[in-house]
């Protein structure tokens, strides 16, 4: 009827105008390391346009970008197609949503499965890399990009002060690739900041955006005059395979060289909601900015029998913490400066 087609181009125009918002702020933030809004705002956008299309399916624009992972890099670096694509991480922000990832879980595990155990870990507020290892030695590292294709970043990797260059323990694998954050601790972020306003220089809104500038310098100079570090977070080609489960990966990964962050395993969600609480109380005293924790299924075999659904596995999960810790960040830049 004339009447719903009306509607539909009510709708239609809605989308556009939320996934043409969000094309900017994307390119704002995964290219020019400098965004415009608040991650809480972005992540509203988001949930709208989310929220329209489970409304109406038939209307999703085919440039819609809710399963999209960030955006394509800059070219002056090379570009590299990653062997097993980078994705992204669905999230939760409550504790009914944890149960309820759960309980997806559990649908799509046999009786005898049910109610796996999970193992946590922080969620770093950085940028995901993958690192290649050939007979121990590093020889390449490469940005997430679009989660397809990422760019080189080798040169500035080798800057990082604790990225091993040479694992003797890993030098009977033909290829060993890991993945982890790289982050900027917060005293070294507040000091670039503070250098950069002595100098008239652009500050950077918060560490994430810091790194992600740093690490994506052409000259490797000034990749290596910036504080970086390097969290390792997983194994996806050469891990031995004695290993079964996540947490026992870190441990492995730990062993041979790399900095971890710290890990938890638990049984049930009230296990992890007590250790999200604990997380939320201490975090300040980290040396790193966490945006919440992630929360995986710890068998990698039932990692690999529950798989990936478009951007995100279906064995893991984001859980955020609330957003007024944004405001927080700010204000304590303010007072900083
Ligand atoms: P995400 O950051 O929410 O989650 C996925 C990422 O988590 C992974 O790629 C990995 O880098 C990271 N991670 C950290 N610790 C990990 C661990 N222990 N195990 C596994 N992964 C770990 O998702 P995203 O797709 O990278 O980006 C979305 C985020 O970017 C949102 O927070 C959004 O608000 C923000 N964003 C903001 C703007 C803006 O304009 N402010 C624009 C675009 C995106």
């Amino acid at each position: 009827t004339a009447k719903s087609a009306a509607n539909d181009a009510a709708i239609i125009a809605k989308m556009r105008t939320l996934i043409d918002t969000l094309k900017t702020h994307n390119y704002a933030y995964y290219v020019l390391d400098n965004p415009i809004l608040e991650d809480s705002e972005y992540d509203q956008l988001r949930r709208s346009l989310l929220a329209l299309e489970e409304e109406y399916p038939d209307l999703v624009q085919p440039d819609s970008l809710i399963n999209q992972v960030g955006d394509m890099p800059l070219s002056a670096f090379t570009q590299v197609t990653h062997d097993i694509s980078m994705l992204s991480l669905g999230n939760v922000f409550e504790y009914d949503n944890l149960r309820d990832f759960m309980r997806r879980v559990n649908d799509r595990l046999s009786v005898a499965q049910q109610n796996p155990e999970y193992e946590i870990e922080l969620k770093l507020d950085g940028l995901a890399v993958s690192l290649k290892y050939a007979y121990g030695k590093f020889v390449q590292a490469v940005t997430r990009g679009d989660g397809q294709t990422g760019e080189d970043i080798t040169q500035n990797a080798k800057t990082i002060r604790n990225l091993p260059l040479w694992l003797a323990d890993a030098a009977d694998i033909g290829l060993l690739e890991v993945r982890g954050e790289v982050l900027m601790p917060k005293a070294g972020f507040e000091r670039l900041n503070r250098l950069a306003e002595e100098k008239g220089d652009k500050t950077f809104a918060n560490p994430r955006n810091a790194a992600a500038g740093s690490l994506r310098q052409l000259d490797p100079a000034i990749a290596a005059s910036r504080p970086l570090a390097f969290y390792c977070y997983s194994v996806n080609q050469g891990l031995p395979e004695s290993i079964e489960t996540q947490s026992a990966a870190l441990a492995w990964l730990k062993d041979i060289g790399f900095s971890v962050s710290a890990v938890k395993v638990v049984q049930n969600p009230r296990e992890a909601q007590d250790y999200y609480e604990s997380v939320i109380a201490t975090r300040s005293d980290l040396p790193f900015e966490i945006d919440g924790m992630v929360i995986k299924v710890n068998s990698l075999a039932l990692q690999q029998q529950l798989g990936f659904l478009s951007r995100e596995p279906r064995w893991a999960t984001a859980y955020k913490f609330p957003a007024e810790t944004v405001m927080t960040r700010l204000h304590s830049i303010d007072w900083q400066v």
